[in-house]
């Protein structure tokens, strides 16, 4: 902090000088009537390590266990071949065949593609519970509020 009087950047004291209630170093402090000590506040330091223990909105996108019986199933459900479930989503039938034994373990694309097409579940999405918690306490950008106020 710095002293309202000459700018020196030190410990600070509350002192009325000339009538007016000012922070100044122990010198200028001197001039005027010392009410008390300031003390640095330690929340500063506190809120700084809550910023950065707070992480990204993580989603973490994770393809179900049982994935293949459920291709399989769908599949067979809509009386398709493995090959003319692949020609409808433009992939290999090796590909298809890999999913269904549970030899390949199909990537988000190909998931939600499956999942689209099949209507069934193939990806799960967790939601880390910090999320919520970030978005109510952000502080980030302006309010509609703040914007018509600066207007
Ligand atoms: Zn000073």
């Amino acid at each position: 902090m710095q002293c309202e009087m000459c700018g020196n950047e030190t410990e600070l004291f509350r002192a009325v000088i000339e009538g007016t209630e000012l922070r100044v170093c122990k010198n200028c402090a001197g001039f005027g009537k010392v009410l008390q000590k300031i003390r640095v506040p330690a929340k500063e330091k506190k809120k700084k390590q809550e910023e950065l223990s707070e992480e990204e909105p993580e989603v973490i996108q994770v393809i179900v266990p049982d994935y293949a019986k459920k291709v399989k199933q769908a599949r067979e459900s809509l009386g398709l071949k493995q090959e003319e479930l692949a020609k409808k989503l433009n992939e290999k039938e090796s590909i298809i065949h890999k999913v269904e034994t549970g030899h390949y373990k199909p990537n988000l694309m190909l998931a939600q593609k499956l999942e689209h097409f099949l209507k069934i579940k193939l990806v799960e999405e967790y939601t880390a519970e910090k999320t919520e918690k970030k978005e109510s306490t952000s502080s980030e950008g302006l309010t509609i509020g703040d914007l018509i106020k600066l207007k």
